[in-house]
């Protein structure tokens, strides 16, 4: 019997799968296509402090994975912007494809087994992991299969997220553009469109709605009315995942992580810090359940106190000024004036730390308190 199988091996699966073999146990990922990183669909953009607190900025930056180094961004509403300032690098434009064919390596390198090409058709809460022409029996199932969710519907019988529909395509272009600034439009119902450099002449524009329809036609005219003539060099599709952590992670011996349990930011589909955080959580009662036998639900609870109260500010935040009819996302803008968007500081993972912040008497208050969260650290 495997310890652990990984379904899944995009960053999820990968990064918890790594963090599990380095701590000795059996492990083996299946992914269903033939290579790690492909196809790919991540804007790619996570924060430096993310990339941190998960342990990969050092690898991130001394073998160069990523594009482009952000500290501004533009909103665009209907007829109003608004600038960001950060003075100092926030994020990075990553480049996800080198970064989980990294994580692959390091999970290859500490005894992980990756089976490339395979789908898993079905888990069953005792352990049973079920591809085409095999079956293995694990101690524990991690489900790490993204954001369509076919295995967690199989088993439950029902679906828990919405996701929203995404088109991305990267574009070399004529003129010359700031590598530091992302340029974010609110001109889609529910969502947004982004542009964000990966050089000075090249790009890449996204765009997400399921009211929408075809994305790809909206984003060309989009880029063509920002940039003129363009030259499209790859397109992306994919499914952004904004409604916040499914009601439950763990399913007798199966524990889900990453999109499929809505582990993203309700504000921004962002998930790969939020993965890498909810995989620190996972491997740490992983490990405790594999050695002294405590229940897995501990993952379950643990996780709602480390991340539950950034994600429900995030969702209300999201619930707030997200709307079906564009506009009324400007309206509420053109009420907030720049002063404020020059005060926002901090974390853009935490976003409650940012806005808290913003109001000096919570600050007073809050003065010294560590808002909860945790890191690699607690792994090593
Ligand atoms: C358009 C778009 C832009 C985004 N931009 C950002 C961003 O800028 N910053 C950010 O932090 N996040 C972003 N995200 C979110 C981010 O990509 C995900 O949160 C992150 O990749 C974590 O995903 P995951 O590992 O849970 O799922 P995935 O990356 O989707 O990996 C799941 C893997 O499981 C495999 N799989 C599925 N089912 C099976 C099966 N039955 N058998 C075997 N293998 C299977 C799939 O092939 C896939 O490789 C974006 C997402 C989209 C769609």
């Amino acid at each position: 019997m495997t310890d652990v199988v990984i379904v899944g091996g995009g960053f999820a699966g990968l990064y918890t799968g790594f963090w599990l073999a380095k701590k000795g146990f059996d492990v083996v990922i299946f992914e269903e296509h033939k290579e790690i990183g492909i196809p790919h669909h991540c804007a790619g953009l996570i924060s430096i402090s993310g990339l941190d607190r998960i342990g990969l900025l050092k690898d991130v930056i001394n073998k160069r994975i990523f594009f482009t180094k952000i500290r501004r961004a533009k909103l665009f509403f209907h007829n109003c912007i608004r600038k960001l300032d950060a003075h100092e690098y926030i994020s990075l434009e990553v480049d996800r494809e080198k970064l989980d064919k990294l994580l692959a390596e390091k999970a290859i390198n500490n005894g992980a087994e990756i089976i490339l090409g395979e789908r898993i058709k079905r888990i069953t809460r005792d352990g049973r992991v079920k591809a085409s022409n095999r079956e293995i029996n694990a101690k524990v199932v991690v489900n790490a299969e993204g954001a369509a969710g076919y295995l967690l519907k199989l088993l439950t019988g029902r679906k828990y997220t919405s996701p929203i529909l995404a088109f991305q395509f990267d574009a070399k272009i004529r003129k010359e553009i700031p590598t530091d600034c992302v340029e974010v439009y609110f001109n889609t119902p529910d969502f947004f469109s982004w542009i964000i450099p990966l050089s000075e002449k090249e790009v890449r524009v996204g765009v997400v709605s399921n009211y929408i329809k075809p994305l790809s036609e909206f984003a060309y005219k989009f880029a063509r009315k920002r940039f003129g003539e363009i030259k499209i060099l790859r397109k992306y599709g994919g499914l952004v995942i904004t409604d916040g952590p499914i009601s439950q992670f763990v399913y007798g011996k199966i524990v889900c992580v990453g999109d499929t349990a809505g582990q993203t930011k309700p504000t921004t589909g962002g998930g790969v810090v939020f993965s890498g955080i909810s995989g620190i959580i996972l491997v740490k009662v992983i490990e405790k359940h594999l050695e002294l036998g405590i229940p897995l639900l501990w993952y379950e609870k643990i996780w709602k106190r480390i991340l539950g109260k950034h994600i429900s500010f995030m969702k209300k935040l999201r619930s707030l000024f997200f709307f079906t009819d564009a506009r009324a996302t400007t309206s509420i803008a053109k009420f907030i004036p720049q002063f404020i968007f020059d005060r926002i500081k901090g974390d853009f993972d935490f976003q409650i730390d940012a806005f808290l912040k913003l109001i000096p008497l919570i600050r007073g208050k809050t003065r010294g308190k560590q808002l909860g969260t945790t890191s690699h650290h607690v792994l090593e």
